[in-house]
């Protein structure tokens, strides 16, 4: 059990329905810590603004969703996502998001193989750039049901190993419960995360049964099965210090008045996180 909400932040794409400006506001009010933005809540937005509307009500930014989406058939869209994750990589320097959060990316036409030297070579040709906008990037595991399309890494020991192939302090993982729950090796690679320094961020919701949608379905925490305070203690003992991001993509959720789903997270938080 959680005691506060000290720990607690939310992605915005959780309460879709809001503006990153209301998003804030409401988050704030109901005790949340912390905000990830995704991309699409600051479009068109000035981010100096974002950014201080953001500390003026007392939240921290936790991460930028997302880059990544690596693999093309062609050089010219692997070079097009390039330069893509160099914008975000702006971005996230701009809001002051400490990371990148990576969903890899994978082409149906191609092996896995290729997509994943793919993406390694797109995460090398992204670093220096990186480094110079002091942001990190946090490679996202998705589950092996997204394999074909969204991410060719699937579990957390294949983020591990490109974190140690890529051997760079400002490349590490996002652990994302929703993705990884089910892996027997889970707890071993949380402790090698957390030993190697790759532990950046940690996310949280609910695994359905059954799962009627592949990508908007997924649950508030209790709502599924996932042991949630179990890999939470694990990454917690792995030394993660961060914060608990609440990342729930659910048109049921979405389709609720808002400022009763967010009393429903942070409900949910302290009784099933
Ligand atoms: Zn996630």
């Amino acid at each position: 059990m959680i005691s506060d909400l000290s720990k607690l932040c939310v992605h915005t794409i959780t309460t879709k329905p809001w503006a990153i400006e209301d998003a804030v506001v409401n988050y704030s009010k109901a005790g949340v810590k912390g905000i990830t933005i995704w991309r699409n809540a600051i479009e068109g937005r000035d981010l100096t603004k974002v950014k201080s509307h953001i500390a003026n009500h007392g939240l921290e930014v936790v991460s930028l969703c997302r880059g990544g989406f690596f693999p093309a058939l062609d050089t010219k869209g692997r070079q097009t996502a390039i330069d893509d994750n160099k914008r975000a990589i702006d971005e996230a320097a701009a809001v002051g998001a400490p990371h990148v959060v990576l969903v890899c990316g994978a082409v149906p036409q191609q092996s896995l193989f290729e997509s994943r030297k793919q993406i390694a070579d797109g995460i090398a040709a992204v670093l220096p750039h990186a480094k110079q906008a002091g942001v990190k990037l946090a490679i996202e595991p998705l589950h092996p049901m997204y394999a074909n399309d969204r991410s060719a890494v699937n579990t957390l020991k294949q983020a591990n190993d490109l974190c140690d192939q890529l051997a760079s302090p400002l490349v590490g993982v996002a652990v994302d419960v929703y993705h990884l729950w089910w892996d027997d090796s889970l707890e071993q690679e949380i402790k090698r995360c957390g030993k190697s320094g790759y532990l950046f961020a940690f996310h949280i919701c609910d695994w359905k049964t059954p799962t009627t949608d592949f990508l908007n379905d997924r649950g508030l925490m209790g709502e599924g099965c996932i042991n949630i305070p179990q890999i939470r203690s694990w990454v917690e003992s792995a030394g993660f210090k961060g914060f608990n991001e609440v990342e729930i993509f659910s048109n049921l959720h979405w389709a609720k008045c808002q400022d009763s789903f967010l009393q429903e997270i942070t409900q949910a938080y302290l009784q099933h996180s």
